[in-house]
């Protein structure tokens, strides 16, 4: 937990700051340039009670510099507080295909 992270979760109790924690996981971030995907908390954010998605100039560790990511909900159930309608979350297309001859 970094600094920022205890700044924002100092003020909530345990089980609050828990929550915060475990939410800010299921919020999603990928690289737009090499499509490396973590998730908030472990890129050092806190993301609680957020809705939609956003697109943020974070640090890439496989680009070894700041890259353009897409933050987006990636948790079982719609993003908390948003309407249904706000779109799936994204999923990694697997491009790979079997050619499995009849
Ligand atoms: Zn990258």
């Amino acid at each position: 937990m970094n600094w920022i992270q205890r700044l924002f979760t100092r003020p909530a109790g345990p089980t609050r700051r828990a929550d915060m924690e475990a939410e800010s996981r299921q919020w999603l971030t990928r690289c737009l340039t090499c499509g490396h995907i973590s998730n908030v908390w472990e890129m050092g954010g806190v993301r609680y009670k957020a809705a939609g998605q956003s697109r943020n100039l974070l640090f890439c560790k496989p680009c070894g510099r700041k890259r353009c990511h897409l933050i987006y909900w990636g948790g079982p159930t719609g993003a908390p507080g948003a309407p249904e309608a706000t779109g799936a979350p994204l999923k990694t297309t697997d491009t790979k295909t079997t050619g499995g001859s009849p």
